[in-house]
This record gives structure tokens, sequence and C-alpha cells, in this order.
């Protein structure tokens, strides 16, 4: 089977390839099939906005097309950046400009209301361009007072893994190596779900 990712990340692609290659699934990018139509990230939640993008793609292909689109969620902020997590300071998707934005709006808010969860929606459509599976998922933890780690990207540097029970519990996002934040984190979790689902939805 083939399946279109409707994102240029290398990083995405990298992350797909190494789960669903072992089901025998052959992932594309825009670029090997001559380019993908823009689209607008103009809806209200994560889904939406991947839903979008599945539609379009799969639409323009004619291939499963599959796409994410994630962010962070702060509790005390009734939920922002969320979808505006890559412009939260601007336009320009600054992750140092981002960070310091989200430390200014969380001054004075106290560790234990410091609440957050980073969330990855991913939406496959079926080569007519109709929404065979949405999936989500999340990690929660909650923003730090001051950037810890040297990894990852965007908000990690601020992101404490909360969730108890875990290798990575009490560790920031920022200082996990790579496969510990698959393991636990909101993408890794939605890819395996997608992972799992894959061969059913596609049969
Ligand atoms: P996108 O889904 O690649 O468009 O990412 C949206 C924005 O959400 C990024 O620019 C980051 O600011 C933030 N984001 C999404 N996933 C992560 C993550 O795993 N770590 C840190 N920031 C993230």
């Amino acid at each position: 089977m083939r399946l279109l990712l409707a994102s240029g990340n290398p990083k995405k692609r990298a992350e797909l390839v190494a789960l669903l290659e072992p089901l025998g699934v052959e992932v594309l990018v825009p670029a090997d099939v001559g380019g993908l139509p823009e689209v607008e990230e103009d809806r209200p939640d994560f889904v939406g906005n991947a839903r979008k993008k599945a539609e379009s793609g799969a639409r323009a292909a004619g291939l499963w097309t599959l796409a994410d689109d994630s962010g962070l969620e702060v509790d005390a902020l009734d939920g922002a950046p969320g979808v505006r997590s890559a412009r939260f300071a601007g336009a320009h998707g600054d992750d140092a400009a981002n960070n310091r934005h989200l430390l200014e709006r969380l001054a004075g808010v106290p560790p234990d209301a410091r609440g957050a969860r980073f969330v990855c929606a991913l939406v496959l459509a079926d080569p007519d361009g109709r929404v065979a599976a949405e999936i989500l998922g999340e990690a929660r933890g909650r923003i730090l007072e001051a950037p810890r780690g040297k990894g990852g990207f965007g908000y990690d540097p601020l992101f404490l893994f909360t969730e108890p029970g875990h290798p990575e519990t009490g560790r920031g996002f920022a200082e996990l190596a790579p496969d510990e934040k698959a393991r636990i984190g909101h993408r890794g979790r939605a890819l395996r779900e997608l992972a799992r689902r894959l061969p059913d939805l596609t049969s």
C-alpha cells in the first residue's frame, strides 16, 4: 500500500516510515506527487485543520493521505496557544519568541496551576477524499518556570512530563532522547494507534 503524508516535514516522514514500513506501507511526501495545493489552517481545533489537509491532499493526489496538526494547550490560558502554537508570539513561527511569550503569560502562576498538554491530531482520508479515521494523541504535563534540556523543538524546553508510572515521568521533553519522547509523546502515541488500525481501515 502507498500512503501520502500531506506534510513536507522530513522529521515527521522519518517517524512514519519507521512505524509503517514494517507493515508494508510505502510513505510518499508531497514532492513525490508533484506538490499539493496550499491549505489554510483556519479551523478552531487540531482535528479540523488535519481533516482539511487530509481531504484536500487525497483529492489532489488520488491516494490514501495522512495529515496531522499538533500543538500545546495550557489549562491556565483556557487552552491557548492551541491551534496558534506555531504563531503564538507572531506570524514568524519563532520557537524562542514563543517560549518567552508563554513564560510571560504564565508569570506568577504557581507550579500546580501550570498544567498543560501536547496534542497531535491525525486524519486519514481515502483516495476519494473521504475521512476514514481521526486519531488524537496527547501527553500531559506542566509548564516549567525556566527552560530545561537541549533536545526536541518548539515548546519542549518548557514542558515537564508529569503522567505517573513512566520512566520519563518528571523529566522535561527537551531532556528526553528521541526514542523516549516517541514512547510517551503525543505524536508517537497517535502514530502507534494509526499503525495498529491501518490494516483494518484500508483492507
Ligand atoms: P505543527 O503540527 O508541526 O504545525 O506544529 C505546531 C506547533 O506546535 C509547533 O510549531 C510547535 O510550536 C508546537 N509543537 C507541536 N508538537 C510539538 C512537540 O512535540 N514539541 C514542542 N512543540 C510542539
